[in-house]
């Protein structure tokens, strides 16, 4: 093993020169602030290194000239696209360079060549997205489409499910422009040595050729003969060992060499890929396995029929699969009897007729195993789709554990060669089990790579443990001659392997590469080349000594605070994991940094990233952000410092990342105890005081609404709210009622003859009454005794209607937020006694019922009052599909409607009950809107500083759609607050519907109808 050189910054002079010298020469953002380094010292490995700093370059000269300023004062330079790295690629005392930002710019599509050149900042899904309307896509298809970047694909020379057909990310880059650290620009592609323009790029050239040259028949020796191979340089570029081929013609394409160096010979500014025609066909065959052994035997039989990917999913996945009742059915579809594991195989063509033929293959040649009957056909789309759903949704649930022992990524990938699969598996299996853990296995078994993740606690044994497996295992690999790195690259786990991979001679072949390229080792150093040790502790997120600061949360999360056994897996009981924080700590920790809240596809999460593209404004940095601050990493008491509230300030609570991020990460909970311990140090500002307040002096405000409807009215008043408290003057505010729903008769059963309890939350009873009086007359007519809940008899404000408290859980007044919930637990105990379903309207008020009170210490009625607690829309689909609702209902004028899914509707699974009952209309056809959270969530927008990101977030998508729509389309959105927003968004301001205003028209044209 070569001699480590320290990870950490070997300037002599201070950060700051570097910092001031950057902020001269470049126009990107410079960040050098504690917070800001810790967000950007990790990625989805299980290390963390401080950068010296971090650019966001806006162009390319910016990039240059830090180049130029680091050479000067011996600061390494660190690339990084979205950090999703297994492997600590991405972390370093270094000054990182994320171009997610703005290097992110498409080329132009040639058609002749099938190439498009592409910036390093591309995100794969945005590519194939732009390429699709083409008939083409860039087919290496890593897991993390919707983050990775063309830039850090390269670097780790990235591989698809379907490598087998398409090859790994160097089989399809065609030519890099690469800047090297002595500020050198080259392409390098096809081109010989002679044809290069620059003499240092020729000597280059010419060195690296002679080091392959002079190498070939160490390559032949050790290189790795598996098409998975992605340790070291592509030394073999000069001497090919896999059967897939580099070139078709044999030559050295100098491009291949920087794919797979993972940021260690030259910096990416644009690469040239190769394109590949979509698929016309696809089609599914399911194969049912008796035992993983035999399913690992089998596929290198399977692969003899040319199948674009072969997938395993294996039975604790199935397991997983079956107890989600979101993916039962799907799972259930796919397999026959009660297999140990299924492999997913896959066949593109270009007819169905072809695609049969393959299926009818397959099951002819699992027959001719041993295992007849056992395939079970896909052909749509759609049951295929679903099916790759539940597999990434089983790693996602895997992924979640809770306590500290986790799955941990270090021998993920190898790659050994099909024959060997089974027995493989099974050895490590058995290793695992001496060392007291156990993995799920999953993913590419089509190219002999398969996933699994060892759960190990780094807190505790994990270190040793890791590398006693990491040991045994490699010894298996090389009786096999299999790759140690199969997929995810080398980085700060695997780099120390290297030289056990390809023996002394290539490990000192590949320093003579990385000296040629950065004679200074300024890029990323200590990857791939000359690396520390893997259980370097040093380096770790959580070495032996990591510590949480002591800390008393309001909210209970001792459900996170807990312990895991893996062999059993089995959980300790809450509030036992010892955490000083009381779960709070564990709970911010299950953050593993994978990167999947950087997205930009369909779903909620990240809003905030979404509008900003700024690693501060993500559940990932905010995450981060926390533990640091909990650790003490950032100062003393930083939850209630500023850089924890700056990072916090533009998340909008929407709970996308509560459903949405893999590891179940809650920001919106943590938002409020933050914003909880930050009042109680700071105090609350008086406009958030006030709006908190809300609910209690909402009921003299609707006594004079002309009064308290001014600030619309009187020129200048919205010029005088925003300078006294705040609230955007280009904002509308809602318009108080007279005729609150509270202020009229209202007809209502006693509770004990209630079938159905319909509370009438804040907003809509002031603002929109009639939404609540709609509600009540479509339950009515749908033939339910219906009773408007009320505080209890002995309330000391009987008057003041009932309130979740959510303008109090917003601002982080937990104590106001339980005085309210306790409130409504009184006003409710008939119907939670006698679980009455209890109806309600605006989703933020109601699904705090089934979400926050949870972990408010509220006691025994909070389980129940969950389990009763009904978005009015969930209820009637409920009852629809119990047969028991009677609603009819006839056409309306409008055909169509268009649906925004408030953001906690699709945290709780609630939007589709909305699209389903609006289907109950008839000739109604419903769409949803493809959007993201609508950006006013609730007082957010209306707050001044916060004006223009929330209106960024709602022209994302939803305003967009909403003024493509033509006017006879009806708009619906069940949030108060995305009504406002679209209203406000649009012009001539659209008037969104709730669904229940929807239903009751419908409802009165069948009365009129059956009168008529
Ligand atoms: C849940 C999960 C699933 C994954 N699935 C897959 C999978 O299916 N297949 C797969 O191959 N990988 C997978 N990965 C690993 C990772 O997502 C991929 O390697 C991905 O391509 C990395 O892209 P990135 O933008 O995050 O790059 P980063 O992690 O930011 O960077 C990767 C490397 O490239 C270097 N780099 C980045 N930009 C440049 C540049 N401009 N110039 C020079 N070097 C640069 C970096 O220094 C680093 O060494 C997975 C990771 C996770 C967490
Ligand atoms: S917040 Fe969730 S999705 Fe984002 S990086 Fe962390 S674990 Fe992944
Ligand atoms: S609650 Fe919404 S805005 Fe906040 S971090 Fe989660 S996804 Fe982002």
């Amino acid at each position: 093993m070569n001699a480590a050189v320290p990870l950490v910054f070997r300037a002599n002079r201070p950060a700051a020169d570097l910092r001031e010298a950057l902020a001269r020469v470049v126009e990107g953002e410079v960040l050098f602030d504690p917070a800001s380094r810790g967000r950007y010292a990790t990625d989805a490995s299980i290390y963390q290194i401080e950068p010296v700093g971090v650019l966001i370059p806006r162009t390319h000269d910016d990039v240059r000239a830090a180049f130029e300023v680091c050479r000067s004062l011996h600061v390494p330079v660190l690339p990084r696209g979205a950090g999703s790295s297994q492997c600590g690629q991405t972390v370093g005392a270094a000054l990182v360079v994320d171009h997610t930002r703005h290097l992110d710019g498409i080329g132009t599509f040639d058609r002749e060549a099938m190439t498009i050149d592409v910036g390093p900042g591309v995100v794969l899904d945005t590519l194939n997205a732009a390429l699709k309307t083409h008939g083409v896509w860039f087919p290496v298809d890593v897991s993390t489409s919707a983050q990775a970047t063309l830039g850090g694909m390269a670097g780790n020379n990235s591989c698809g499910s379907r490598s087998i057909r398409y090859g790994n990310m160097v089989h399809n880059v065609v030519a890099i422009d690469a800047l090297l650290s002595d500020g050198t620009e080259a392409r390098f592609g096809l081109t010989s040595e002679a044809d290069a323009a620059l003499p240092r790029v020729r000597d280059l050239l010419a060195r690296v050729r002679a080091i392959g040259e002079r190498e070939r028949d160490e390559i032949r020796e050790r290189v790795p003969k598996v098409m998975r191979r992605v340790g070291g340089y592509n030394i073999d570029v000069f001497e090919p060992q896999s059967d897939h081929p580099y070139t078709a013609d044999g030559r050295v394409n100098w491009a291949h060499l920087l794919v797979g160096s993972e940021g260690t010979l030259a910096w990416t500014r644009s690469i040239t890929l190769k394109l590949a025609p979509l698929p016309a066909h696809r089609a599914l065959g399911v194969v049912s396995f008796p035992t993983l052994y035999r399913a690992m035997e089998c596929a290198q039989h399977i692969v003899t029929l040319a199948p674009s990917a072969v997938e395993l999913v294996d039975r604790t996945m199935i397991g997983l699969a079956r107890d989600n009742p979101a993916f039962r059915s799907t799972i259930d579809a796919a397999l026959i009897g009660e297999p140990d594991a299924i492999l997913l195989v896959e066949f593109i063509g270009g007819s169905r007729d072809e695609l049969t033929q393959k299926l009818s293959q397959l099951d002819e040649l699992m027959g001719d195993l041993g295992l007849p009957n056992r395939v079970v056909r896909m052909i749509e789309p759609a049951p295929q789709k679903a099916l790759w759903d539940v597999r990434k949704a089983g790693l996602n649930i895997m992924m979640s554990m809770r306590g500290d022992g986790k799955p941990v990524s270090f021998i993920e990938d190898c790659a050994v060669p099909l024959a060997h699969l089974a027995d493989y598996v099974d050895r490590l299996t058995q290793i695992f089990a001496r060392h007291g853990t156990r993995g799920t296995w999953y993913a590419h078994a089509s190219v002999g790579t398969l996933h699994v993740r060892p759960i190990l606690n780094m807190r505790r044994d994990g270190a040793a443990k890791m590398r006693a497996i990491a040991e045994e295992a490699s010894a298996i690999v090389r009786e096999y001659k299999g790759a140690y790195s199969g997929e995810h690259g080398d980085g700060l786990v695997r780099s120390e392997w290297v030289a056990w991979q390809f023996g002394p001679r290539l490990t000192r072949a590949f320093e003579s590469i990385k000296d040629a390229f950065d004679p200074d080792g300024l890029m990323n150093p200590g990857k791939i080349v000359r690396p520390s040790r893997m259980d370097d502790a040093s380096l770790f997120r959580y070495p032996r000594d990591y510590r949480t600061l002591p800390f008393q949360p309001a909210l209970d999360w001792s459900a996170w605070n807990v312990n895991n056994d893996p062999i059993a897996d089995k959980l300790s009981d809450p509030g036992s994991g010892g955490d000083p924080a009381r779960g709070f700590g564990k709970a911010v920790e299950m953050c593993n940094n994978n990167g999947h809240c950087r997205k930009f596809d369909a779903g909620t999460m990240c809003p905030s990233f979404r509008a900003t593209r700024d690693e501060q404004h993500l559940t990932r940095g905010r995450a981060n952000t926390l533990r640091l601050a909990l650790s003490g990493r950032l100062g003393a008491d930083a939850l209630a410092s500023d850089a924890v509230r700056d990072a916090l300030e533009l998340c909008v609570s929407c709970k996308g990342c509560r459903r949405e991020c893999p590891t179940g990460v809650d920001m919106a909970k943590m938002k409020i105890e933050v914003l909880n311990h930050r009042l109680r140090v700071h105090g609350l500002p008086r406009r958030d005081r006030w709006l908190a307040h809300m609910p209690q002096w909402a009921p003299w405000a609707a006594r004079l609404p002309a009064v308290a409807n001014l600030r619309d009215r009187i020129p200048g008043a919205a010029w005088l709210g925003q300078r006294a408290f705040g609230i955007a003057s280009r904002r509308s505010l809602p318009r108080w009622r007279r005729d609150a729903f509270f202020r009229g008769a209202i007809d209502s059963v006693p509770p004990n003859d209630a079938e159905v309890a319909l509370f009438v939350d804040t907003f809509n009873n002031y603002f929109e009454p009639e939404n609540a009086r709609a509600a009540l007359r479509v339950l009515r007519a749908s033939g339910y005794r219906v009773h408007v809940a009320r505080p209890a008899m002995d309330d000391r404000t009987p008057r003041r209607p009932l309130c979740c408290g959510r303008t109090y859980l917003a601002a982080g007044m937990v104590d106001e937020a339980k005085r309210e919930a306790r409130r409504m637990l009184r006003g409710l105990a008939p119907f939670i006694l006698r679980r009455t379903p209890i109806v309600g309207l605006e989703p933020a008020c109601l699904l705090s019922l089934r979400d926050e009170y949870k972990v408010l210490g509220l006691g025994d009625g909070v389980q129940r009052l969950s389990e009763s607690a009904l978005l009015l829309e969930e209820f009637l689909l409920r009852e629809h599909r119990t047969g028991r609702l009677k609603l009819t209902l006839a056409a309306l004028p409008e055909t169509r409607a268009l649906v925004h899914g408030h953001c906690h509707q699709k945290a709780f699974d609630a939007f589709a009950a909305v699209l389903a009952v609006l289907k109950l209309v008839p000739g109604l056809s419903v769409e949803p809107i493809e959007s993201s959270c609508c950006g006013m969530a609730g007082t957010f927008g209306f707050d001044a500083a916060h004006y223009d990101v929330s209106m960024r977030m709602a022209e994302i998508s939803l305003l967009p759609a909403v003024r493509a729509a033509p006017p006879d389309t009806l708009i619906v959105a069940d949030g108060t607050s995305c009504r406002h927003q679209i209203s406000d968004g649009t012009n001539p301001a659209r008037a969104p519907l709730h669904v229940a205003r929807v239903l009751d028209r419908a409802l009165q044209a069948a009365e009129e109808e059956a009168a008529r």
